[in-house]
């Protein structure tokens, strides 16, 4: 399908359209400046300029907490596979959290599949919202290669002056915008407006990391040892928070509930953080990852280095959740510049 035009106005409707057939995500006001996604009738206007939402839309495909099958143990033993999904949109997400989404279809689809997964994410639309400016202090998607995006979602809308510009990916995409919104097909005016918007918004996005990021694995397979773990290691208080509100983060805990009569349960999952002290403690009582600073160095070589030379893609979409969430202000910018300039400081040493 041709790009189109969608006036505005329409984003309601259009929204309040999809709930003939979808459960409708989009983000509202939780309090002044903070924001969520969560189920809505329509779209407000007013949240074009979102700031990042509290979780990231993760949560629809990746719950939080979620079961995995259910087992009677009597009169024989019996297991039964849950897998709970429902059609859903997801409307007006931003490029960093698709590309966050596009990396968990990577992890759950490479080695073992993940079922619960899957289903949830075959039965969800994706409705981008592009940025044209940085949404907050905190972002760094530009840095890490994630403003950019050509992929992982069914429509994406951009703001061109009232009107929004919007490209349709897929033939769910197509369906959509035919069935629930009015709309024109965009004209040669409308499309370089739209071209010359995105290339001038290249200006406003800086990179706040001192290197390509392509260069990322080099400097952390080379930070065992840098100071920077030491002094984290007597800031971080080990909460956990920079973990779960990351689109990226995908550790779960498995764990079993039996019911009073101790003969059936549930399987169920929850997410956990590798910066939480038991992450890493094996049963005979040796922790491998034991102190704070330890447990961050494995987490920033998880979106650094581990994870981006597996896949070749940064695995920090730069939405900065994890900055604006930490109580005692670790940045994750600040850290990443620590490790490139003391790797730097100690070879101009050499
Ligand atoms: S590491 Fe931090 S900035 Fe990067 S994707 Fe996760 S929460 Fe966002
Ligand atoms: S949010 Fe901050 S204090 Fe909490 S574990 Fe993460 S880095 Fe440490």
């Amino acid at each position: 399908m041709k790009d189109v035009l969608i006036k505005g106005k329409d984003l309601s409707a259009f929204c309040h359209n999809l709930q003939d057939s979808f459960i409708v995500y989009g983000v509202r006001e939780k309090e002044e400046g903070h924001f969520i996604f969560d189920e809505i009738d329509e779209f407000s206007d007013s949240l074009e300029k979102y700031k990042p939402t509290i979780l990231p839309p993760k949560k629809y495909l990746f719950p939080q907490q979620e079961t995995l099958l259910r087992f009677d143990t009597e009169p024989h033993l019996e297991i039964k596979s849950v897998v709970e999904s429902k059609k859903q949109v997801l409307f007006g997400v931003r490029p960093c959290d698709i590309h966050g989404i596009g990396l968990l279809d990577k992890i759950f689809t490479s080695d073992n599949e993940d079922s619960n997964y899957l289903r949830k994410r075959a039965d969800t639309l994706i409705i981008g919202m592009d940025c044209m400016e940085p949404c907050y202090e905190h972002a760094h998607c530009a840095s890490v290669g994630c403003l950019d995006i050509d992929d992982g979602y069914d429509i994406m809308m951009t703001d061109i002056g009232g009107v929004f510009f919007t490209t349709v990916k897929t033939p769910q995409g197509e369906e959509i915008v035919k069935k629930y919104v009015e709309y024109t097909i965009a004209g040669e005016e409308e499309s370089e407006r739209f071209l010359k918007l995105r290339s001038d918004r290249k200006g406003r996005f800086d990179n706040k990391i001192e290197t390509e990021v392509s260069n990322l694995p080099l400097f952390f397979k080379n930070a065992d040892n840098d100071p920077v773990w030491k002094e984290l290691d007597e800031r971080c208080l080990g909460c956990g928070r920079c973990n779960i509100v990351c689109p990226t983060c995908y550790c779960f805990d498995v764990y079993d509930c039996m019911d009073l009569t101790m003969t059936s349960g549930e399987r169920c999952r929850e997410w956990d953080a590798c910066t939480l002290k038991d992450f890493a403690a094996v049963s005979t009582g040796e922790n491998f990852r034991s102190t704070r600073g330890l447990r961050l160095r494995h987490r920033f070589n998880r979106k650094f280095n581990y994870l981006m030379t597996k896949y070749n893609t940064s695995f920090c979409v730069g939405c900065g959740r994890c900055t604006r969430s930490c109580p005692v202000n670790i940045d994750v910018i600040e850290t990443v510049n620590a490790v490139i300039n003391n790797h730097n400081n100690n070879h101009e040493r050499e």
